[in-house]
């Protein structure tokens, strides 16, 4: 007899990882980092019409230290990009970026010398939302998204440390 069947009714197994990936989820703390048009469109989620503290983020960090989630909201200019590595490196382990609209994922129409064509040539994006701007519905349904990658996020996996030693293994082969 498995030990489902001999536990009381009532009764629940899980994991501790399994714990700690809902409360992660749970509790995702935005960084400040609009940039562009888009920025307002993730303002909006903010507002209560959109009511993002339905998913436990209202309050969105000045402090990198406080943050776990980075949302590049708009065309990020190669004169921003070492800041947002700067403020990327300043936020704590386990971390994840959400590129908004289109200007972050690709440059978009901003195919010139002053834009950096791609947030993911600077940052490890995990999250691409298309769209010029992304409604904040869209916003949302990328963080839904998000939180199925962070409840399934292994305890005590440096990502960004396993991204480089996978992208190293790939330059050898
Ligand atoms: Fe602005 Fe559109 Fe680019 Fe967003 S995707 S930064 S709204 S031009």
């Amino acid at each position: 007899m498995g030990i489902e069947e001999k536990a009381p009714a009532g009764f629940m197994l899980t994991s501790v990882e399994k714990i700690v990936g809902l409360a992660r989820k749970s509790s995702v703390w935005p960084v400040t980092m609009g940039l562009a048009c888009c920025a307002i469109e993730m303002m909006a989620t903010g507002t209560p019409r959109y009511d993002i503290s339905r998913f436990g983020m209202e309050v969105f960090r000045a402090s990198p230290r406080h943050a776990d989630l980075m949302i590049v909201s708009g065309r990020l200019s190669h004169k921003m990009a070492p800041i947002i590595r700067n403020v990327y490196d300043s936020m704590p382990e386990p971390k994840w970026v959400i590129s908004m609209g289109v200007c972050a994922s690709s440059g978009g129409m901003f195919n010139n010398y002053a834009i950096v064509q791609g947030c993911d040539h600077v940052v490890p994006v995990d999250i691409y939302l298309p769209g010029c701007p992304p409604r904040p519905e869209m916003l949302l349904h990328a963080i839904l998204e998000l939180h199925e990658q962070i409840k399934n996020t292994p305890l005590g996996v440096n990502r960004e440390a396993a991204a480089r030693a996978a992208e190293a293994a790939a330059l050898r082969a």
